[in-house]
């Protein structure tokens, strides 16, 4: 190992998309060949491992008699799946080196897991659903695409809601001072006729 550690030159990260990953019925790329990726996802290795179950589905109980078929499909399958990985490999980059420190990005957090106890099946937060699912990876951003609109709708809604009361309530402090200064007033124009 030591030896190994020390002859091995570091290498830059890499990221690749490439498609169709066959040519004829000869040759399939799989894994790192077919999708490279940046580390910070921790989704390589499980994502080459998931090209395998997905090329046997395709071999073996689909087209187990036509073997260029078979490649075709994974080919056209898998694709939006890898290159969606290799968005959220990038994306969690981001997300580690600068969303984790903002109050915003942990309240999203605390509310996802929140929500996920909740709704266990129709909650499920993006690291969830990548890492212990086998939730094709570009549904994975479409599930967090729609939880972003919802929130952000119940957010705006919130935030409309309580301008609302707020204006609303300082239009009600304003009728209820005038009401008691006429009041005051009418009081004090009594008292002055009875005395
Ligand atoms: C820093 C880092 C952290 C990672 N962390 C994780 C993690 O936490 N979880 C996870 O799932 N994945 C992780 N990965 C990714 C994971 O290591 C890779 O996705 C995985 O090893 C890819 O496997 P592979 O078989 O496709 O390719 P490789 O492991 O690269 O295997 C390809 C093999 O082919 C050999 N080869 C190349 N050219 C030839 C040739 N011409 N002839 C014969 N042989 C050849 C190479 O020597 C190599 O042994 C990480 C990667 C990095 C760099």
């Amino acid at each position: 190992m030591i030896e190994d550690y020390f002859n091995t030159r570091p290498l830059p990260l890499i990221s690749i998309k490439c498609n169709p990953y066959h040519l004829t019925d000869k040759c399939l790329i799989l894994g790192d060949a077919a999708h490279a990726m940046v580390p910070f996802y921790g989704q390589g290795m499980n994502c080459g491992m998931e090209d395998v179950l997905v090329l046997t589905e395709m071999m073996f109980e689909k087209y187990p008699n036509d073997r260029l078929k078979a490649f075709e499909e994974y080919s056209k399958h898998r694709n939006p799946d890898a290159e969606a990985m290799c968005d959220l490999a990038m994306y969690n980059y981001i997300e580690m080196r600068d969303l984790t420190a903002r109050l915003s990005f942990l309240i999203r957090k605390k509310l996802d897991n929140f929500l996920y106890w909740v709704f266990p099946r129709k909650w499920v937060p993006l690291y969830t659903s990548v890492t212990f699912t086998r939730m094709r990876y570009h549904h994975c951003i479409s599930n967090k695409k729609w939880q972003d609109e919802l929130l952000g709708k119940i957010g705006n809604f919130m935030a409309m809601s309580s301008l609302a009361a707020g204006v609303g309530g300082l239009f009600w402090l304003e009728a209820n001072i005038q009401l008691s200064r006429s009041l005051l007033e009418k009081l004090n124009m009594m008292s002055f006729i009875e005395n």
